[in-house]
Order: C-alpha cells, then structure tokens, then sequence
C-alpha cells in the first residue's frame, strides 16, 4: 500500500473548538501495531490524540481535519 500523504506540517491547521484559532502543531506517525496513523494536537498546554486506520484511509478520497478538541468531556456523544 502506498503511503497516503494526509497532512502537510505547515498547511492549514485544524482549528481548536476551545480557542477558535488554528491550533499551535499537528504531529502524524504511523503506528504499525494499530495498522494506522496516530495524530496528535497540541493546543493551550493540551494534546488530543486521534487514530486514523489504514481502513479509514483506504475508503476515503480526502481526508481533511475539522475541529480539535471538540469532543465533550463526559458529555453525550451523538
Ligand atoms: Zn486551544
């Protein structure tokens, strides 16, 4: 399988739900163990962590971010 390029350090960033500006680095590496990529946001003195398998990038034409931090602490997730 070819390697996807999904993110360009230096290009658009995602945006934080918690200040509303790009968040300050976005790093990727791939994790064979979990056969897919680990991103991971830092923003105001946080980090997020996200997973994005080799599955999901073989059924997606563009993968594009949204929204950091944007997930509920305890809250209901739709
Ligand atoms: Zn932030």
């Amino acid at each position: 399988m070819n390697e996807v390029v999904l993110y360009s350090l230096g290009e658009a960033l995602p945006v934080c739900a918690v200040c509303n500006k790009p968040v300050d680095k976005v790093e990727s590496m791939y994790h064979p163990n979990y056969m897919g990529k680990l991103f991971r946001v830092y923003c105001h003195g946080k980090t997020e962590e996200q997973m994005l398998s080799d599955y999901d990038v073989c059924s997606s034409l563009q993968i594009t971010f949204d929204l950091a931090f944007h997930r509920p602490l305890g809250g209901n997730n739709i």
